[in-house]
Formats: structure tokens, C-alpha cells, sequence
């Protein structure tokens, strides 16, 4: 089998801003609103009060959601692109990036759950990326007459340390711990890519098939926590999706498109400038640093055009190493609370997703 695709594309790694709206808690402390989105211009405003002067900051981004903008908003505007471009057999990650408490889950997940979907099947107003993704997937694969599959792998990268949230065994806390002993390795796959050794891939024929393993995953990962005491805050979960379709071109070669998409929910960015941990939990903390940090000097290194990109310094940067620079799109989704109290973690998650603004990817060249 054999088959060539090329596309010439020469884009920036798409950057978002998402605001969400004012918490019930932040209404009744009646706390006063520091930033202001305008959808429009695409900018941002963070108003600071320093040494009793006013001062705006203004920033600007690819598309700018403000508290208003609905899931589905969302979704449309920015992710139905990046999945079309899976589709045609490219690779690509979303990831959501900022404080905890600011929305990345609701963002990447969202209302999961396939019982409270609508009576012709139609997703929850409130699904987010994730479901919206593998919605929008098998309706495309099941309306196209080709042969296709489609794989998923959900795993949490927890102080360096990978969790398989599919792997069929019942969680305990014995074999959690013996887990942890004997750590999935990665190995580097020859395509520029990393494997995750051991690593549970599922074949899926259908969404409901994904909606079911992925509240499998995410009750893992919640079990996991209690169990061993951890705090989601600190772990970055990756939900891949992998599609093959196999088609046949007008000279009667046969052409398989295969793209992936990484869904990315990262750690509280709040983590970063937290390095100074106290006992006990400094080594976790170093290591979400390692991570968060690494992210960040692999983006500023592709910002910068260095020759040396520090993928292998952190596990992170190595997972998602073929979905980020290169001839990959990415899709960094910075989420932000409009509350004075967040203002100081707000502007640093700003400056860093904007740093990744100027990230220019090769041309397409896509062989098979
Ligand atoms: P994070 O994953 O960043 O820690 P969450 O996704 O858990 O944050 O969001 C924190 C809370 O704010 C949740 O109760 C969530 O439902 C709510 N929330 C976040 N973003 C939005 C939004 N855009 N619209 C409505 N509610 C939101």
C-alpha cells in the first residue's frame, strides 16, 4: 500500500484566549473585574492598579472567547479547522493552559456524558472539545465511503510519571503503588513520534464506544487520586485520537491518511511559579515545573527558530513532540478568570500563551 498526500501550509500555532465567566462565589464577594475581552478585535484588556496608578494591558490573540461565548462557539470557530485538518491525515493538539479553576476541563470536557445527550443522539449544550471532537469524527468517517479506524490511547503524565487510564485492570492502591514502581517507558518510534510502552490502544467503531472509555478513564484517574492522595491540579492528562482511512486516488492507487489529534488538559499553570514547595511535595512540584516549564522553553525555542528544540526534557514535550512545531498544528487554549484576586496567575498565563503566538510551522509535506 502506498499513497502520497501534500499540502503546503505555512501557519502560525493557533493561540486562544478564553475568559470565563464570574463564579458564583467571585458575584457574591462582588469582586471586581480586571479583565475585559473583546471578541472582535481579538484583544484582551487586564487593567492594573499600581502605586495608585490605572494601567491597561492589552493583549492580542488568534480568536478571544469572552464570558459569553457558549461551548459550541467555541468549537465551531476554532476546533471543527483543526479536526477537518486530522481528517485529511495531519497531526495535531489542542491543549488547554491556565490556573486551575479558570476552565480547562470545562473546556476540554465539558458535559461528557452520552445519558444526558438529546433525544436524536445531539450533544449536551454544555460538551466541550472532547466530545464535540469524536462527534464530529464519526459523522464525518460514517457519512464517507472509505474504509477507516480509529484508535484512542488516555493517559495522565502525574510527576513525570505516566498513568494508562484505559488499562483494563481494577485500580487499587497495591497495584497503583507497584505501578509506580515499574513506570511505561517511552521509546522513540523512528517517525519522530514517542510510544508509550505498554500502553492500552483501543480500537473504537463508534462515538458511544469513546464516550464510554473516556468516563472509564476519567473515573480511573478520580480513584486514582483518592487513592493516592493527589491533586488533579498537578496532572496533565492526554486523550489521543488516531485515524487511518484508507482511499483510493483517480490513477487507482490506494492512499491511507492517517492523523492524530492529542487533547491536552494540562496542570494548573499556577504551578509554575510555585517552585518554591514545601516538604513533601517539592519533588511533585519540581517536576510539574519540569513539564510546564519545558513546554514553555520549547515554545519560546520555536518562537525563536533555535536550532535546538528541548523536546527530551521533559515527558511531556517528548509525548507531544510530533504535535508541536514542525508540520503539525497546534492549539493552545488559554483560559483566564475576569477576578481581580487571579490578576498576578492571569498575566502570566497571558505572557506565556503569548509568547506562542509567533510560532511558524514548516510547510506541509505529508508522504505516506
Ligand atoms: P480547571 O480545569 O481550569 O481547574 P474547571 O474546568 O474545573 O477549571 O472550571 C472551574 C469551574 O468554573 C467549574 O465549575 C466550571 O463549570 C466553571 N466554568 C469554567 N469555565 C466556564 C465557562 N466558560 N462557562 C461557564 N462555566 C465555566
Amino acid at each position: 500500500m502506498s499513497g502520497r498526500h501534500e499540502k503546503e501550509k505555512g501557519v502560525n500555532v493557533q493561540v486562544l484566549l478564553r475568559c470565563r465567566p464570574f463564579s458564583d462565589e467571585e458575584l457574591r464577594s462582588n469582586a471586581p473585574q480586571v479583565v475585559t475581552c473583546n471578541d472582535y478585535s481579538r484583544e484582551v484588556t487586564v487593567s492594573q492598579n499600581i502605586a495608585g496608578k490605572h494601567f491597561d494591558r492589552v493583549f492580542t490573540f488568534d480568536k478571544v472567547f469572552g464570558p459569553s461565548a457558549k461551548q459550541k462557539d467555541l468549537y465551531d470557530q476554532a476546533v471543527v479547522p483543526i479536526v477537518n485538518e486530522v481528517l485529511e491525515g495531519f497531526n495535531c493538539t489542542i491543549f488547554a493552559y491556565g490556573q486551575t479553576g479558570t476552565g480547562k476541563t470545562y473546556t476540554m470536557e465539558g458535559e461528557c456524558k452520552r445519558s444526558k445527550s438529546g433525544p436524536n443522539g445531539e450533544l449536551p449544550p454544555e460538551a466541550g472539545v472532547i466530545p464535540r471532537t469524536v462527534q464530529q469524527i464519526f459523522d464525518t468517517l460514517e457519512g464517507q465511503n472509505a474504509e477507516y479506524s480509529v484508535k484512542v490511547t488516555f493517559l495522565e503524565l502525574y510527576n513525570e510519571e505516566i498513568t494508562d487510564l484505559l488499562a483494563p485492570e481494577e485500580i487499587t492502591k497495591v497495584a497503583l503503588e507497584e505501578k509506580q514502581k515499574k513506570q511505561l517507558p517511552l521509546m522513540e518510534d523512528g517517525k519522530g513520534g514517542v510510544l508509550v510502552r505498554g500502553l492500552e490502544e483501543e480500537i473504537v467503531t463508534s462515538a458511544s464506544e469513546i464516550f464510554s472509555l473516556l468516563e472509564r478513564g476519567s473515573a480511573k484517574r478520580r480513584t486514582a487520586e483518592t487513592l493516592l492522595n493527589k491533586q488533579s491540579s498537578r496532572s496533565h492528562s492526554l486523550f489521543s485520537i488516531t485515524i487511518h482511512i484508507k482511499e483510493a486516488t483517480p490513477e487507482g492507487e490506494e492512499l491511507i491518511k492517517c492523523g492524530k489529534l492529542n487533547l491536552v488538559d494540562l496542570a494548573g499553570s499556577e504551578n509554575i511559579s510555585r517552585s518554591g514547595a514545601r516538604e513533601g511535595r517539592a519533588r511533585e512540584a519540581g517536576e510539574i515545573n519540569k513539564s510546564l516549564l519545558t513546554l514553555g522553553r520549547v515554545i519560546n525555542a520555536l518562537v525563536e527558530h533555535l536550532g535546538h528544540i528541548p523536546y527530551r526534557d521533559s515527558k511531556l514535550t517528548r509525548l507531544l513532540r510530533d504535535s508541536l512545531g514542525g508540520r503539525t498544528k497546534t492549539c493552545i487554549i488559554a483560559t483566564v478568570s475576569p477576578a481581580v484576586h487571579c490578576l498576578e496567575e492571569t498575566l502570566s498565563t497571558l505572557d506565556y500563551a503569548h509568547r506562542a503566538k509567533n510560532i511558524k510551522n514548516k510547510p506541509e509535506v505529508n508522504q505516506k
